[in-house]
């Protein structure tokens, strides 16, 4: 971890600040300046900071406080548009983050609506997917961060520090533009709680409401009673990826410590806002777990909860001991979980051709050329 982190301005909420600067004789409302700033300006220095007198923001540097961003190290664009930004903290670690457009905003906007809207308000839609940790702790034999280990957790100032990062280099408009979180980078947001949580709370003061925050988790059941509990709770998705005990101890080993009947009752009782579902994650290994009693297993598993299935295509990786099933074979085993009534969606890949779709995350800095 950073050693100095005491010092680190962002990720903090405007109670914080503000006593911080209470501290240094300062009003409160010095507090909510600088939480604007920092959250929506997306200042990234305190020289910046201008609604300070010049006295009081040197005083701060000299003091040792900062705002950090991560920096771009490097970055690789996809064919279809997805950006994998690979981003660098203070003490060489990195992460991956990603940028996903969602079409042009052409299917929001018809042309009475575009004459109303300046030029400069595009109403785009974008997904940005963030990592919570440097590399992941869980080993899912299916996925490239899992062959990292874990690293580190992340700060939340270095989650926040991702998207507030992603909005700048997009001159994303938060009120204009349409942006959904993933919490599905690297690593295990539910092993980095209360830095993941504090994260999404600051993210949505920046703006972006919970119901377009999604996190996922492999099954940290021991979490579910808490999060259930939070005043901020973005959605959540739980990666089931296996329909029997047997299968999923072999290929998410989490499985072990927290089975299959532990996670689906604690999702069986989380509490559920009005029209929200659960979201669970289904990776398809061919041959693996996408036959017709898989399908019919996981029927069986999603009885009685509202919920919904994204069925996931395994994305390939060079390290990576699975085949991507048939499309035929896929969309039999979506039809299945539809004709039982439950709503199952194929995921779109994105940015496989760089390495940046689900589970690929490993900071590859050879893609493969197009
Ligand atoms: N650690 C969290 C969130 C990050 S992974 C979790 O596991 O839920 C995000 C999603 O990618 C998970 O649903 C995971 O099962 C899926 N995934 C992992 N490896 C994959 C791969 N190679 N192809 C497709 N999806 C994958
Ligand atoms: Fe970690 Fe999620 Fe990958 Fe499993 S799928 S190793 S939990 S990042």
């Amino acid at each position: 971890m950073p050693t100095d982190i005491q010092f680190e301005l962002l990720g903090l909420s405007q109670q914080e600040l503000t006593s911080l600067l209470e501290a240094q004789g300062q009003p409160a409302f010095r507090g909510r300046q600088l939480h604007q700033a920092l959250y929506s300006q997306r200042l990234d220095s305190l020289s910046a900071l201008t609604t300070f007198p010049k006295s009081l923001r040197e005083r701060l540097i000299s003091d040792g406080y900062r705002i950090t961003y991560p920096k771009v190290e490097q970055h690789f664009v996809s064919q279809d548009g997805t950006i994998r930004y690979l981003l660098g903290f203070a003490d060489g670690q990195s992460v991956e983050t990603v940028w996903m457009p969602d079409g042009d905003g052409a299917e929001d906007s018809d042309s009475s609506i575009a004459e109303s809207v300046p030029a400069a308000a595009p109403n785009r839609r974008a997904t940005i997917c963030l990592s919570s940790q440097a590399g992941c702790a869980v080993s899912c034999q299916f996925c490239m961060t899992a062959l990292l280990g874990l690293q580190r957790n992340l700060t939340p100032g270095e989650i926040v520090g991702q998207v507030l990062l992603l909005l700048k280099e997009h001159q994303v408009q938060i009120g204009v533009d349409r942006i959904n979180l993933v919490f599905m980078g690297q690593g295990e947001p539910f092993l980095n709680y209360d830095n993941f949580l504090r994260a999404a709370c600051r993210l949505v003061e920046a703006g972006i409401p919970e119901s377009r925050m999604t996190v996922s988790t492999s099954g940290i059941v021991p979490r579910f009673a808490e999060f259930a509990a939070e005043p901020v709770r973005p959605r959540l998705a739980i990666s089931l990826n296996a329909s029997n005990d047997g299968l999923r101890d072999q290929i998410m080993p989490i499985n072990r410590k927290w089975n299959l009947e532990a996670l689906m009752d604690a999702a069986r009782v989380f509490p559920l806002r009005p029209r929200e579902r659960l979201t669970f994650e289904y990776v398809l290994l061919s041959g693996v777990n996408d036959t017709p009693e898989n399908a019919q297993e996981v029927v069986a598993l999603l009885r009685g909860l509202k919920a919904k299935v994204n069925l996931i295509a395994l994305n390939p990786g060079p390290e990576i001991g699975f085949q991507t099933p048939t499309p035929e074979a896929v969309s039999a085993f979506q039809q299945t979980l539809i004709a039982a009534g439950i709503p199952a969606y194929l995921r779109r890949p994105r940015g496989r051709d760089i390495y940046a779709a689900c589970g690929q995350l490993k900071r590859s800095t050879l893609v493969p050329l197009p």
